[in-house]
């Protein structure tokens, strides 16, 4: 198989177990994201991929050969860490010309590749100014363009935007997200911001716990979470219990609820999204009874918090802006629940 493919990775330091028999498929080409809460062993895993740390068992074969004994720096795989690690002493030029002039590249040709990759981060003409000469966001961009130098096969990124301001970061996700499309290279992004990865990923993994919990593209992972743990992780998601009564009706606190895929019997959790829920002033086939607990402007939404009796959590329902609301708190509203937008969990 052409791509990379990662077997049954164990990774334990002492007693803790980082990761828990991880084993994936990525196609050459791919944005894969790696996506978790702090401590899910993210990092683990790239820097395994990279060579930078070995696995307690486990293989990783990249285009039907085995690496897991390939010493990192003889991966030739394009690095960048949150730190971005420029060397402050050297220009702009001599930092990305650094992996070709060590393994020996003519004068030229660093020139020429500077030259080349500066264009490509959209930051022609810079090669001689000091690296404390630049924005966050320029060195960002040195630092990409540094560990495209070699035309590495995987291109490996460790929460590199994480020190950037928000405005920035988004502008630097879009252009990452550019830029791998244009070069076509396998992309590893560890990242624990959702909107990020939902930004730019193919293929988001989602872990807790050192165990990938959902593999799938980021609207699949949206619509479509596995479990409880994607669902909340995910954007903002409502987690309802009920109890199967008749095919398709589940009881829940405050209502009953119509769920087409619903096993036959039984307790059960489904999701369901705020933007996929509906206030109305009259019970449904399909509603929970509640009360307005409050209500917040987001400027594109409103959302409105319903306290239901019963229920552990407020349900979120998020209304367009444009549909001017007049909700008050303590109001009696019934939740619309429509059929198709909930989703059972495991
Ligand atoms: P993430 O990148 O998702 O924040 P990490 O991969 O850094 O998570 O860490 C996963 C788990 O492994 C954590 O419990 C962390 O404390 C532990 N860990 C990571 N590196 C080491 C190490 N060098 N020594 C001991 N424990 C480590």
């Amino acid at each position: 198989m052409s791509g990379l493919a990662i077997q049954k990775l164990n990774k334990t330091y002492g007693p803790v177990n980082a990761l828990s028999d991880i084993s994936l498929k990525v196609e050459n080409g791919q944005f894969v994201c790696l996506l978790g809460p702090s401590g899910c062993g993210k990092s683990t895993l790239l820097r395994i991929i990279a060579g930078l740390e070995t696995a307690s068992t486990g293989k990783i074969i990249l285009d039907d050969r085995d690496i897991t004994e390939v010493p990192a720096h003889l991966r030739d795989f394009g690095m960048v860490f949150q730190s971005l690690a420029l060397f402050p002493h050297l220009s702009v030029g001599e930092n990305i010309a650094y992996p070709l002039r060590i393994r020996g590249v003519s004068k030229d040709v660093q020139k020429s590749e500077v030259e080349r990759l500066l264009k490509l981060v959209h930051l022609p003409g810079v090669a001689d100014r000091a690296i404390n000469q630049l924005s966050g966001g320029q060195r960002q961009r040195i630092a990409i363009a540094r560990a495209l130098a070699l035309k590495p096969k995987l291109f490996l990124l460790d929460e590199p935007m994480s020190a950037l301001d928000a405005k920035l970061r988004e502008a630097m996700q879009v252009e990452l997200k550019r830029l791998q499309q244009e070069l076509g290279i396998t992309t590893f992004l560890v990242t624990h911001d959702q909107r990020e990865a939902m930004t730019t990923a193919d293929v988001v993994v989602v872990m807790s716990g050192g165990v990938i919990q959902q593999v799938a593209p980021p609207l699949e992972i949206y619509r479509n979470p596995a479990n409880a743990f994607v669902a909340d992780f995910i954007g903002v998601a409502n987690l309802i219990e009920g109890h199967v009564e008749a095919p398709g009706k589940v009881i829940v606190p405050g209502g009953t609820v119509s769920i087409g895929n619903a096993p036959a019997y039984g307790k059960i959790t489904f999701s369901v999204r705020p933007e996929d829920l509906e206030i109305r002033t009259q019970p449904s086939e399909s509603s929970v009874a509640g009360k307005v607990a409050f209500t917040r402007h987001l400027g594109s939404a409103i959302e409105v918090n319903v306290a239901v009796e019963g229920q552990p959590r407020d349900i979120i329902v998020s209304l367009p802006s444009r549909q001017e609301s007049s909700l008050t708190v303590g109001q009696s509203v019934y939740v619309h629940v429509p059929a198709s937008a909930c989703v059972v969990l495991r």
